[in-house]
């Protein structure tokens, strides 16, 4: 397949703008062409007042030449303007294209993607890279534009003056270009790319950093501790030095050309006037000498748009590494589940990159109304099997079925009405615990909002904050405990009323008060729903209709709390662990009283 140039990439982006931005590339090379005209009139003057020498005062034109130049550069600005409007609108354009196209395609990914990817790097290209399409489309398209006319002008310039000087300072521009073609050639594309990715891991590590700032005060360990970001910033530090050594000398090489087209235009000049000089030379040097700034400015502009040219390649790859991302299916011939039980089939998953199984093979059926709980060792795939029921990730092997219909069959916007999860760490928006609340469904009514809130056990959060349910979370002085963040999305869920419930509990909490606060409310929650409970606490499971033990993915034991505890099993073994360390805290807490 043809790779599409990042060109016809942009342009994929820009509908019909796309004829705007093709507008301001033409406007801006009529505003490059018409800003060669003054100095033919500047010329005109020259010449007039060499030709009266010293009879200056017959010299009739001069006001009127003048005039021209004065009024040609005043319309070649204005034509520019003209082009910078043209461009701008495309670019903006093009820029919320992007960034709504790539929103449109993020929310059709599974919902796992969002913790793989990280939200930050996913923040970052759909912000940063769309932005960085702006500034190219804008300015420097146009710009190269106007550059390419320049010289073609003056290539027509040379056919009216001097064609000896006219060649001689369009060899700068030649070796200008050479210089150029080497300094962002394809080995610099790709030092381009490492260039972004150094800084992208950089930044990655430096939140990573701040992260662990209080695990780093709290050991008592020193800033060296965090290897990986100094590694960062060293290897950082090390491009940056080789890339700039790298540039140091045709950068200089190309500087020096650009600025000096007038000396190599003076040192002509001697060697051609050693038998004298005439009028007609002169004027045509003086004119040239006078012209040579453009070639700078044109040469210079050109160089910017090479160097931003890289950096919109990049920014479009990253853009694509996220618009080529597989979305969820969705079925064509859409079911609705006829009850409210989970049954999962020999069940694989993997996740991507990773060497083993999350699960493997795994079968259960839960009925519906039934309560059961995920216990088992860390990573043995609680978190990774509830999270397959929800289709956060597709899995690898086997089926999901949800009242008896596979998961993929059923519509996503129903799957979300009948599945809903409370995680461990509920996000909370930063806004008003009501619209916090009322997420879960839009039409509520305030009453509902404040009765799935009383039932969450949110009354006396709800009693400390300023303003009651509209208190803004997040504001300066509206702080909520892990504890209490919880409880609000269980009203939100609670709002939901969705008939399965996935509950992450908590594997800790600040104080007794609060634990027992999300217990009842979870109580609350469960009531008459089909629950799926990943414990991390044995105390809470007791209660439940069975329990999964998982262990390398694969169920070890299943059964109430009663047949476990009674076999030589993990479940047993675990049991016990619990219990010893539970009359630890008890034995402790008596020592202190
Ligand atoms: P648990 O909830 O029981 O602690 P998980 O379901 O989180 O276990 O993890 C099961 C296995 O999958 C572990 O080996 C873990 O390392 C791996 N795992 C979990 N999440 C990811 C992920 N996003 N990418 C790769 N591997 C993962």
């Amino acid at each position: 397949m043809k790779k599409q140039s990042d060109l016809s990439k942009l342009f994929s982006y820009a509908g019909s703008f796309r004829y705007l931005t093709i507008s301001s590339w033409v406007l801006s090379a009529i505003s490059a062409l018409v800003a060669l005209l003054p100095f033919i009139y500047i010329w005109k003057i020259i010449k007039e007042v060499l030709d009266v020498a010293p009879d200056y005062g017959a010299a009739q034109n001069l006001a009127h030449n003048g005039w021209m130049a004065v009024l040609l550069a005043i319309l070649s600005m204005l034509i520019y303007v003209g082009a910078l409007m043209c461009s701008h609108v495309a670019a903006f354009r093009v820029a919320s294209n992007i960034q709504s196209r790539a929103m449109h395609h993020i929310v059709t990914l599974p919902l796992g993607f969002m913790d793989s990817f990280g939200s930050g790097k996913l923040r970052k290209i759909v912000n940063e890279s769309s932005a960085a399409t702006e500034n190219y489309l804008a300015h420097q398209l146009p710009d190269r534009a106007g550059a390419v006319a320049t010289p073609a002008g003056m290539l027509a310039l040379l056919l009216v003056f001097d064609w000896r000087l006219g060649l001689l300072s369009l060899i700068p521009i030649v070796l200008a270009f050479i210089l150029m073609i080497t300094m962002t050639g394809v080995k610099m594309r790709t030092k381009m790319k490492e260039y972004q990715d150094s800084l992208a891991l950089m930044s990655n590590e430096a939140v990573e950093y701040v992260r662990g700032i209080p695990v780093v005060k709290t050991f008592g360990q020193s800033v060296f501790s965090f290897k990986r970001f100094k590694a960062s910033i060293d290897s950082y530090e090390k491009w940056v030095v080789s890339y700039t050594k790298q540039l140091r000398l045709p950068m200089m090489f190309y500087t020096t050309i650009i600025n000096a087209v007038f000396a190599v235009l003076i040192a002509a000049a001697l060697i051609m006037t050693r038998n004298g000089v005439d009028n007609v030379f002169l004027i045509n040097l003086l004119f040239y000498i006078i012209f040579t700034p453009i070639i700078t400015v044109t040469l210079t502009k050109i160089m910017f748009s090479s160097e931003n040219k890289m950096i919109v390649a990049d920014a479009l790859e990253r853009i694509d590494s996220v618009m080529t991302l597989k979305p969820l299916s969705e079925s064509d011939r859409p079911v609705s589940p006829e009850d409210n039980s989970v049954e999962l089939r020999n069940v694989s998953f993997r996740y991507q990159n990773a060497k083993q199984n999350a699960l493997n093979h795994v079968s259960m059926r839960i009925n519906a109304g039934e309560h059961v709980a995920l216990v088992g060792p860390s990573g043995g795939g609680k978190t990774t099997l509830a999270n397959v029921i929800a289709r956060f990730w597709d899995i690898d092997g086997g089926e999901i079925l949800i009242g008896g219909i596979n998961v993929k069959d059923i519509p996503k916007e129903e799957l979300m009405n009948t599945v809903s999860f409370v995680f461990q760490d509920s996000k909370l928006l930063k806004a008003s615990i009501l619209e916090n609340v009322r997420m879960a469904k839009p039409d509520a009514t305030r009453e509902e909002v404040i009765k799935a809130l009383e039932a969450a056990q949110c009354a006396d959060i709800i009693e400390k904050m300023p303003y009651g349910i509209d208190t803004v979370i997040g504001t300066k002085g509206v702080y909520l405990s892990g504890g209490e963040q919880q409880r609000i999305a269980i009203a939100r869920v609670m709002l939901k009323s969705t008939p399965i419930i996935i509950l992450d509990e908590a594997t800790a909490f600040a104080d007794p008060d609060n634990e027992y606060k999300v217990q009842t409310a979870f109580t609350a929650l469960s009531k008459g729903k089909t629950v799926i409970m990943i414990a991390h606490r044995l105390s809470t499971v007791a209660g439940s209709d069975r329990i999964f033990v998982l262990k390398d993915g694969q169920i070890a034991e299943c059964g109430r709390h009663e047949q476990l505890v009674g076999k030589d099993g993990l479940y047993t073994h675990m049991w016990k662990e619990y219990a010893c360390a539970a009359k630890w805290k008890v034995g402790a807490g008596n020592e202190l009283a």
